[in-house]
C-alpha cells in the first residue's frame, strides 16, 4: 500500500490522452475494492453500475468536452443522498432508505460525469471518531487493521488510502474529514462554514455540518473542492468568495499543544514546522483565548443540535419501523431498538442541555464560548496568516481501545473542533509517520485560515507536502 497513488490530474492525463479508458481505470479500483474491502470494511454499498457509468464518461472523454474529474472513479460517503441510491447514514433506521433526490454536490458532480464506485462506512449520522458506531461494522485502517480508520469519515479515508477511489466526498462536523485523513495518510479539506452546500447531506450539527474532500495530495482536494462550492438556493447558510490567498507567518499556539499529546505525534507537528521553516515562512507563538473551552462548548452545543435533527428518525416520516401498541409506543420501539448507544446518548444529552432551567446554565453558556473563541481567532487572524496544530493527539488507535468510553473518544476531537466552532476551513496533509508495533503509522498536520481562506491553505499545503 506504500506505492504513490495517482493524482486525478494523473489520471485525467491518461485519459484524455487515451493512454487508460475509463473502463480500465474503473476496472482497476473495482479489482482493489474486490480485493481489499472485504477485510477493511470501507463501503456500505458498492454499486453495480460501475461499468455503466465508465462507459458514459468515455463518451464525454471522446467527444472531446472531458473536463478534469471526468471519469475518475469517486467514493462518496453514506450520509449523501444519491437519487436511486440507498442512503443508510451509517444506521439500521435507514437499512433500506432510497434517496429520493440529488444532494446539491452530487448534482454538482455529475456534470463532470465521474465514475462513483460506493457509499462509504460512517459513524451512525456522523457521530463518532472511530467508525465503530457504525451499525455496518467498523471500518480498519489500510496501515495496521488492527486499528481505525478514524472517523466519522473512516470509509471515505481508507477508501482513498487503499486506492479503492482516487478521491472521496465526505462531511466534516467536528473532525470527520480531518481525523481520518490524519490516520489514513491522504489530505482531508474541512471547508468554510456555508462555502459547500448541506442540501442533500443527513443533518448532524447543523450549525457546524460542513461538506469536503479527502484525496491522495492537495491537489485533488483543491479540484474537488472547486467542483462542489458555491452558493446553493437550497442551502440559506451557503456563502461565496475567496479571502486572499499569501501567506508569511504561521502562528503556533504552543500552549494548547501542552497537555495530552502523544510525544511522538509532538515530534511530527514539530517535524512539519520544520518544513514550513524551511519552505520560508515565519513561525511564530501564539495565544488564542479560551481556545482550551472548544471542546467542552461544541459537547454542549453539538448535542443540543443533534437532539433537534434527530427528532425526523421516527418510523413514520421515511426508514424503518418497529409497530408498536400506538403511536407514542411505535416512535419509542423504533427509536430504541434501531438507534445506536452513542446517537441516544446524544440525544439525551442534548435534550438535557435544551432543557427548560439548564439551557441557560449550558446551551447559552456555550454558544457564548463560541462566539468568544470567533472573535480570538478572527484576532489572532490579524497576526498571522495560517494556525498550525496538530489533527489529533495519537497517531490511529486501536479498534476498542476507546469505544468504550465516550470522554476518551470525545477528547481525540480537541485539535479538529475548533475550526468548526469558529467556521474556519482547515486541511490535514500528511505530516511525519510515527512507529506503532514495528509499523509506521501516519500522522496528519493541520493548517487553519481565516473564513474563506481554502486556497491559502492549499497554497502553504501545497508547499508541505513537496518538502515532505
Ligand atoms: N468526532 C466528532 C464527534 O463525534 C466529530 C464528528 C464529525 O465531524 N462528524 O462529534
Amino acid at each position: 500500500m506504500e506505492h504513490k497513488q495517482p493524482s486525478i490530474r494523473d489520471l485525467h492525463e491518461q485519459l484524455v490522452s487515451g493512454k487508460l479508458t475509463a473502463a480500465a481505470l474503473a476496472e482497476q479500483y473495482m479489482s482493489t475494492i474486490t480485493a481489499r474491502n472485504g477485510d477493511l470494511n470501507a463501503f456500505i454499498t458498492v454499486f453495480d453500475d460501475v461499468m455503466e457509468q465508465a462507459a458514459k464518461a468515455q463518451q464525454k472523454i471522446d467527444a472531446g468536452e472531458a473536463t478534469v474529474l471526468t471519469g475518475i472513479p469517486l467514493s462518496i460517503k453514506d450520509l449523501f443522498c444519491m437519487q436511486g441510491r440507498r442512503a443508510t447514514g451509517g444506521s439500521k433506521i435507514l437499512e433500506h432508505y432510497v434517496a429520493p433526490y440529488d444532494a446539491t454536490v452530487i448534482a454538482k458532480l455529475n456534470q463532470h460525469v465521474p465514475v462513483y464506485v460506493g457509499k462509504t462506512n460512517t459513524d451512525e449520522f456522523g457521530q463518532g471518531g472511530s467508525t465503530e458506531n457504525s451499525a455496518y461494522g467498523v471500518t480498519k485502517n489500510p496501515h495496521d487493521t488492527t486499528r481505525v480508520a478514524g472517523g466519522s469519515s473512516g470509509g471515505a479515508a481508507a477508501s482513498v488510502a487503499a486506492g479503492m477511489a482516487a478521491a472521496a466526498l465526505a462531511s466534516d462536523t467536528g473532525g470527520s474529514i480531518r481525523q481520518p485523513a490524519s490516520f489514513c495518510g491522504v489530505v482531508g479539506l474541512k471547508p468554510t462554514y456555508g462555502a459547500v452546500s448541506r442540501y442533500g447531506l443527513m443533518a448532524m450539527a447543523s450549525s457546524f455540518d460542513t461538506v469536503g474532500p479527502i484525496g491522495t495530495c492537495v491537489d485533488d482536494v483543491a479540484i474537488l473542492f472547486d467542483a462542489i462550492r458555491g452558493v446553493d438556493s437550497m442551502d440559506a447558510t451557503t456563502v461565496a468568495g475567496d479571502g486572499p490567498t499569501e501567506a508569511k507567518v504561521i502562528g503556533v499556539p504552543r500552549g494548547f499543544l501542552a497537555q495530552g499529546v502523544d510525544p511522538d505525534v509532538l515530534a511530527s507537528f514539530e517535524e512539519g514546522l520544520a518544513r514550513l521553516r524551511t519552505a520560508g515562512y515565519e513561525i511564530r507563538d501564539i495565544e488564542i483565548p479560551n481556545i482550551e473551552y472548544a471542546l467542552a462548548a461544541y459537547y454542549v452545543l453539538v448535542p443540543a443540535e443533534i437532539s433537534a435533527n434527530m427528532s425526523r428518525y421516527d418510523g413514520v416520516k421515511f426508514g424503518e419501523k418497529v409497530v408498536g401498541v400506538d403511536l407514542g409506543d411505535t416512535y419509542a420501539q423504533t427509536r430504541g431498538q434501531l438507534l445506536g448507544a452513542e446517537v441516544k446518548r446524544r440525544i439525551m444529552l442534548g435534550t438535557y442541555v435544551l432543557s427548560a432551567g439548564y439551557a441557560d446554565q449550558y446551551y447559552r453558556k456555550a454558544w457564548h464560548v463560541r462566539m468568544m473563541i470567533r472573535a480570538s481567532l478572527a484576532d489572532v487572524f490579524t497576526q498571522v496568516d495560517v494556525i498550525a496544530m496538530p489533527v489529533s493527539p495519537t497517531p490511529a488507535f486501536t479498534i476498542g481501545e476507546r469505544a468504550a468510553d465516550p470522554l476518551q473518544m470525545y477528547l481525540m476531537d480537541i485539535f479538529t473542533v475548533v475550526a468548526n466552532v469558529a467556521g474556519i476551513p482547515a486541511l490535514s496533509v500528511p505530516g511525519a509517520s510515527v512507529a506503532r508495533d514495528g509499523i509506521s503509522l501516519p500522522v496528519g498536520f493541520q493548517l487553519l485560515a481565516p473564513h474563506l481562506c481554502e486556497q491559502r491553505l492549499f497554497e502553504v499545503g501545497k508547499k508541505f507536502e513537496k518538502i515532505g
